[in-house]
C-alpha cells in the first residue's frame, strides 16, 4: 500500500475536478480572475476570517506575511520570531528570507507541538512574533499562548500547512492568530493539482499589503508601491480547490476514523501511538508514531507491504543551510526535537484507505519485534 495515493485522492471527486479544470481551460482566463476570487471568498468564510489572499504556495504565504509586516513597520531586520524547533524547513526559511531571526523552542513529547511552558524564557526585547505550526494536523494554539502574546504584545502567525479544517474551541486554525499561512501542496489535507497557498487574516491593511507584494508590489496596474514578487495562484488551481474544499470536512472525518482505529489497534510496546485524548481535535495530516528502533520498524513495515515516511529525518538546526549561527537555540540544546527526528515514523492515514488496509497496517505494526544485533568483541 502506498503512503498516500494521490491518483486515488483525485479520483474520489474526479468528475467534479475534471469539470472545474475544463471550465477554466475553455474560459480563456487563467490568472487574476473569478475562480481565484470565488475560492478566496469561500476559504475565508470556511476559516472564519475577513480576508483570504490566494498565492503560489505555502512557503510564499509565510514569506509574504512576514514581509508585509516589515513593509508596515511591525517588523524590522534582526527582529526575533519564536518557532517550534521540530518544524518543517519552510517555516524557518520564511523567517530567514526576511532577515529575521528564528528562535527555536522545543516541542512537548505528547502533543509534538511547541511547549508553551518554554516560550516565555525565549522572549527577549527583540521578540516580535510567534510562529505557531500546527504540525501533523494537531492544533498548537493554547490559552497560555494567548496570555503570553497579549502580555508581551507579540503577533501570532500560524503555519497552517498541515491542519486545514482543524478546530480549537470551535474556531478553525487559520483564524486563531493575527495571520495564517496555508499550503495546498497536493499531499496536504486540502491539496491542489500543483503548488498553491493562501494567507488568511482579519487585518485589512495587512491583507492589502500582502495582495500587492504578491502581485509585483502593485495594487494599481503599472504603479509599484513595493519591490514585490510574483506569487499568484492560477485559475485552474483555484477551481480545483473550490471543489475539494466542499469535501474537506468529510475527508478529515474519515482520517479521524482511521486514526482512531490505528490508536486502538496498535498495542505493540515498542511503538508509541498518539494519545487519543491529547489528539482529540486533530485532522491527522500525518499519523506519527515514535519508536526507538524506527529504521528497523520502517523496514519491517515495508516488507509487509506498508509504505511509511519520516517527518522529518533531519531537524532544521542540523541542516547544512543553517550551519553557523543563524538559529537561536536554548542553552541545553534541543534533545526532544532530536529524539523526535530520530524516532518518528508516519503511518499511512488518509481518506482513500480501505478498512482492510487499516487492519493490514495494524497487524504489521503489532508483528514488529526488535532483536539487538550481536555485539562484536
Ligand atoms: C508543506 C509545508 C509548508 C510549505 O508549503 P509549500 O506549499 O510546499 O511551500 C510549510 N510549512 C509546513 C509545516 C508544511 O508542512
Amino acid at each position: 500500500m502506498k503512503y498516500l495515493d494521490l491518483k486515488a485522492i483525485t479520483s474520489m471527486h474526479g468528475d467534479e475536478i475534471g469539470e472545474a479544470v475544463q471550465r477554466v481551460v475553455k474560459s480563456g482566463w487563467y490568472l487574476l480572475g473569478e475562480e481565484v476570487r470565488r475560492f478566496e471568498e469561500k476559504y475565508a468564510a470556511y476559516t472564519g476570517t475577513r480576508h483570504c489572499i490566494a498565492c503560489s504556495n505555502g512557503l510564499d504565504a509565510l514569506y509574504l506575511t512576514l514581509r508585509a509586516w516589515k513593509e508596515l513597520g511591525v517588523l524590522t531586520d534582526g527582529d526575533e520570531v519564536i518557532v517550534p524547533a521540530n518544524t518543517y524547513i519552510a517555516s524557518i526559511l520564511s523567517i530567514t528570507d526576511n532577515a529575521l531571526r528564528p528562535v527555536l523552542v522545543e516541542p512537548r513529547t505528547d502533543t509534538l507541538q511547541i511547549d508553551d511552558s518554554l516560550i516565555e524564557r525565549a522572549i527577549t526585547p527583540r521578540t516580535r512574533a510567534i510562529m505557531l505550526v500546527h504540525l501533523y494536523g494537531r492544533c498548537s494554539f493554547t490559552g497560555r499562548i494567548a496570555a503570553i502574546v497579549s502580555r508581551h504584545g507579540l503577533k501570532i502567525i500560524e503555519d497552517n500547512a498541515q491542519a486545514h479544517g482543524c478546530r480549537f474551541a470551535g474556531r478553525h486554525t487559520g483564524a486563531l492568530g493575527d495571520a495564517a499561512a496555508h499550503s495546498f501542496y497536493p499531499g496536504k489535507n486540502l491539496g491542489a493539482l500543483g503548488d498553491a497557498g493562501a494567507v488568511t487574516t482579519n487585518d485589512d491593511s495587512l491583507a492589502a499589503t500582502i495582495r500587492a507584494i504578491a502581485n509585483y508590489g502593485s495594487s494599481r496596474k503599472y504603479v509599484f508601491g513595493y519591490r514585490g514578487r510574483n506569487c499568484r495562484m492560477d485559475e485552474v488551481q483555484a477551481a480545483v480547490l473550490s471543489v475539494k474544499l466542499r469535501h474537506l470536512d468529510a475527508d478529515n472525518a474519515r482520517r479521524r476514523e482511521i486514526a482512531t482505529a490505528l490508536i486502538e489497534g496498535i498495542d505493540n510496546p515498542l511503538i508509541t501511538t498518539p494519545d487519543a485524548r491529547v489528539w482529540n481535535d486533530a485532522v491527522w495530516h500525518i499519523f506519527p508514531v515514535l519508536c526507538p528502533h524506527r529504521d528497523a520498524l520502517q523496514q519491517h513495515l515495508a516488507t509487509r507491504g506498508v509504505a511509511t515516511l519520516i517527518h522529518y529525518p533531519i531537524p532544521p538546526h542540523r541542516q547544512e543551510c543553517y550551519a553557523g549561527d543563524y538559529l537561536t537555540m536554548p542553552q541545553g540544546g534541543l534533545p526532544i526535537t532530536e529524539r523526535i527526528h530520530r524516532e518518528e515514523l508516519s503511518l499511512p492515514c488518509n481518506q482513500v484507505m480501505t478498512d482492510d488496509e487499516v487492519q493490514q497496517v495494524i497487524a504489521a505494526a503489532n508483528d514488529f519485534s526488535f532483536h539487538q544485533p550481536y555485539a562484536h568483541t
